[in-house]
């Protein structure tokens, strides 16, 4: 049947054609030209072939090479368009039409691949980013930590600097040194953990002062917070592991109780707020003369009496007074020389602040009662 046309037999003379140009045609289609009689039927062989070959192209670069292979500069469909030509004016309707649909089909099926291929590719993630996240906890400082911090930032403000010591110390640092008398029943074993007939874990931070006064000649103003070591029975109020912060000034100038309330009046307002009062009670330390015990007004009642303060309206906060002279005659220092100081309990301002009653609490580890100060 004429119309079924060898496409790439070039009519009467296209046997001639073909031979005389074998070159050029080979290199340009090296790998569609193997059969110079491609009809209808075979384009469309042809197209299920290439239509087969890109479905089952694994990946981007497998689609490519069909994309190159078909439709490319040198591929089948160029090489078909190119012959084209060649083909009977009555036929090339029918075979126009034939690479059109071939081009059609080749480059939907390579551009739907493509588009599966991606699609795949992708990483799966099956995340929906309109769930409300998981709150997996910041942590925050322990009401303990918070005191030393905020009592320490108060007492930097007004010129203090933090001094350290260790946790065992010398019996003359601990005890001798602040005019500890020798029968005092804090130095009893019952009371204070030996360590041997020199050492100890230090029952106070006041250590950390005569440190500071042998090392160095007045003016001495530090803040030294630490942890201390009694042997109390653990009770609501009592732990045999605690800290304390203490404050001292010495100066070779005069330095009153004035001086004392006034910076103590100052932290309990940085501390507690600014209605807080401060009084002076007469009371006895060893290195301190006089000595005093300083009360806050109550926190919960506003010193208008509570169950918290038993209705007095204060609360005891810490001791302080005028260094003893005898205590910087232990140093070296001048007796002439002033100063005061100062020293409160941690823990005591962590309970008053955040009113807790039970001392154990701060360290039971409870997350129940932790949380509430995220
Ligand atoms: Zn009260």
């Amino acid at each position: 049947m004429a119309p079924e046309r060898h496409f790439f037999s070039f009519g009467n003379g296209g046997a001639l054609r073909y031979h005389s140009l074998p070159r050029a045609r080979k290199r340009r289609a090296p790998v569609f030209f193997h059969d110079d009689t491609m009809t209808l039927s075979e384009i469309a062989a042809k197209q299920a072939e290439a239509l087969s070959e890109i479905s089952a192209a694994a990946d981007s670069v497998a689609i490519e090479a069909a994309r190159v292979k078909y439709l490319g500069r040198n591929g089948l469909l160029p090489a078909l368009m190119k012959g084209l030509r060649d083909v009977p004016p009555a036929e090339k309707p029918a075979f126009g039409q034939a690479l059109n649909a071939l081009r059609g089909a080749l480059s939907a099926a390579l551009e739907e691949r493509r588009a599966a291929a991606e699609t795949s590719a992708a990483p799966k993630v099956s995340f929906d980013f309109s769930m409300p996240g998981s709150w997996r906890g910041t942590g925050a400082i322990h009401p303990v930590s918070e005191v030393i911090e905020e009592t320490t930032r108060i007492f930097a403000r007004l010129g203090f600097t933090v001094a350290d010591g260790p946790d065992i110390e010398t019996e003359f640092n601990n005890f001798d040194a602040l005019n500890t008398a020798k029968h005092h029943p804090s130095r009893d074993a019952r009371d204070t953990f030996w360590l041997g007939p020199e050492l100890l874990l230090r029952t106070q931070t006041s250590p950390v002062q005569i440190r500071a006064m042998l090392a160095k000649k007045p003016p001495v103003r530090i803040i030294n917070p630490g942890r201390c070591y009694r042997r109390d029975t653990t009770d609501a109020t009592h732990a045999a592991n605690f800290h304390q912060i203490e404050g001292l000034y010495v100066d070779v100038k005069p330095v009153s109780l004035a001086d004392l309330k006034s910076t103590l009046a100052h932290f309990a307002r940085e501390m507690m707020g600014q209605s807080v009062q401060v009084r002076f009670r007469p009371h006895f330390f060893p290195f301190t003369e006089p000595s005093v015990e300083v009360d806050f007004t109550c926190h919960v009642c506003k010193g208008r009496g509570c169950a918290v303060c038993k209705q007095s309206g204060w609360i005891e906060v810490m001791g302080a007074g005028i260094v003893d002279t005898r205590v910087f005659e232990k140093v070296g220092y001048d007796p002439e020389c002033y100063g005061y100081a100062f020293g409160m309990g941690v823990e005591r301002i962590a309970m008053i602040k955040h009113g807790v009653t039970d001392l154990r609490m701060l360290y039971g580890g409870d997350l129940r009662y932790l949380r509430q100060f995220l």
